[in-house]
């Protein structure tokens, strides 16, 4: 995938959710067609740690399975990094599980920052956001 694309709204809403858990990571899913985000999903951070992420396994069924009626696929998986990187870390290499658009909001000098990567296989590339 080279781009995916959120709304201006989507954005917003993810920059609220991770201001409002920090300084924990917080997480979420992204659900649409093709590269386009449709709808965002907030999920609980269970390791409820700064430095990492665990969605709660129930709220993470419940919305795959929304996801899944509604005739959508999950297209993205977003997290927080409150006291950065602007990138992947090793542990988000380790943990990727699906294939889809990886978008990571940091914190620098108080602002917050999305960018998207596609993780596969150990190795990892930038996808560009579209915000419109
Ligand atoms: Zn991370």
């Amino acid at each position: 995938m080279q781009s995916l694309t959120l709304t201006k709204e989507q954005h917003q809403k993810m920059i609220a959710y991770v201001d409002s858990q920090a300084p924990l990571e917080a997480c979420g899913l992204l659900a649409g067609h093709d590269s386009k985000v449709e709808t965002v999903f907030e999920v609980t951070n269970q390791a409820q740690s700064p430095v990492r992420f665990v969605m709660d396994p129930i709220e993470q069924l419940n919305a795959l399975e929304w996801i899944d009626s509604n005739d959508m696929d999950l297209v993205g998986i977003f997290h927080s990094h409150p006291t950065g990187p602007e990138t992947v870390s090793p542990t988000d290499i380790a943990e990727a599980a699906y294939a889809v658009v990886y978008v990571i909001f940091a914190r620098v000098d108080n602002t917050w920052r999305a960018r998207g990567f596609w993780i596969k296989d150990g190795v990892y590339s930038e996808v560009a956001l579209q915000i419109i």
